[in-house]
């Protein structure tokens, strides 16, 4: 274990401490920007002059989806070396270094199903990962009530890449908003992000972008930017959209965002989850088929023992289909078309 110092990569270092550090450490930079390393994989920036905005940018979370961990140690070592000014505060989160050390998903349990206090409840913490996950819900709220409640305005972007590949290469999912509306700024932001697939949650979940928005009233999505590939195999330029809007974000620039019009969008909600409850669950389509395809109605999508599982709405479409889940957990999520709620 070690101290982190400014010259070191953010993330090679958080990698080399994979669930811990010795010490939480701070420094200034030349432009005034306070630098507070809390934990491995978690830094806050607070420049001198600020804007009422508090922005927390995730990845990680899931070790293996590494085009947002290496677009977020680009924006780190920018901020490091003066080259992105923010205007904002930023924490910056690497959710789970262990697991890309060993590039998987996770090292015992998916940590975004352990969030808005699931870490705790039985077996309770009894793996590296329901402790982390606790320890990022503190980082969060610690970071949300530093910055003060008075008229701030709070976003969380939990940046993922999908198992698959999906017929929208972007998409994201917008938690449950209870009696809140839906931000069409945020789906403006998420255009701009080249964002323009949108699952509409409809009920609380465990996610790390669920937990931000439900106690800290935070505009949060968790943002799918593409394809799961090894650290060095990503194709960057699929990034450049999303880097653009980030950074303009960050340093308080226009973000040239087009005005709000829902045919600009794809909007999806959640039609029902298919669970897998035996070892004998399977699909009947193959391992290629995108997020967001549709079957028609009547298609057997998936069966185990004696129950079969068949498309039953017109436009149902299947998203993050995995029958590799434990029993017990969800296997796919079914969607069909929607609007936004008025
Ligand atoms: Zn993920």
């Amino acid at each position: 274990m070690s101290v982190y110092s400014p010259e070191q990569d953010f993330l090679a270092f958080s990698r080399a401490n994979e669930w811990s550090i010795e010490q939480p450490s701070g420094f200034t930079l030349d432009n005034g920007t306070g630098v507070e390393v809390w934990d491995t994989g978690v830094i806050a920036f607070v420049p001198a002059q600020v804007t009422s905005h508090d922005i927390i940018l995730s990845c990680g979370v899931h070790g293996n989806e590494t085009g947002p961990i290496e677009l977020c140690n680009e924006f780190v070592r920018d901020i490091l070396d003066g080259k992105l000014v923010l205007s904002t505060r930023v924490l910056f989160i690497f959710g789970n270094p262990a697991s890309m050390n060993i590039g998987e998903r996770f090292v015992q349990e998916n940590m975004n199903r352990l969030f808005s206090g699931a870490h705790s409840q039985a077996p309770g913490l009894s793996n590296h990962e329901r402790i982390r996950a606790k320890k990022l819900e503190s980082y969060v709220q610690r970071f949300y009530l530093a910055g003060g409640d008075e008229g701030r305005v709070r976003t969380h972007y939990d940046l993922h890449t999908a198992i698959r590949g999906s017929k929208n290469e972007k998409f994201a999912v917008y938690p449950y908003q209870k009696e809140r509306k839906h931000s069409t700024l945020q789906l403006q932001i998420m255009l701009a992000c080249g964002v323009n697939t949108i699952l509409l949650s409809n009920s609380p979940t465990t996610t790390f972008s669920y937990f931000s928005c439900d106690q800290f009233g935070a505009d949060a999505f968790t943002v799918e930017l593409g394809k799961v590939r090894p650290f060095g195999q990503n194709d960057m330029t699929r990034f450049i959209e999303v880097k653009q809007t980030l950074k303009a974000l960050l340093s308080g620039r226009d973000m040239g965002l087009s005005p709000y019009d829902e045919a600009d969008f794809n909007l999806f909600k959640v039609s029902r989850a298919i669970d897998k409850h035996d070892d004998s669950f399977e699909f009947y389509f193959a391992d290629d088929v995108v997020n967001f395809t549709s079957f028609p109605r009547g298609f057997l999508l998936a069966s185990e023992k004696d129950t079969q599982y068949k498309i039953i709405e017109e436009g149902e479409a299947i998203v993050f289909p995995n029958a590799n889940v434990a029993n017990g957990n969800r296997a796919v999520l079914m969607v069909v078309p929607t609007q936004l709620p008025t």
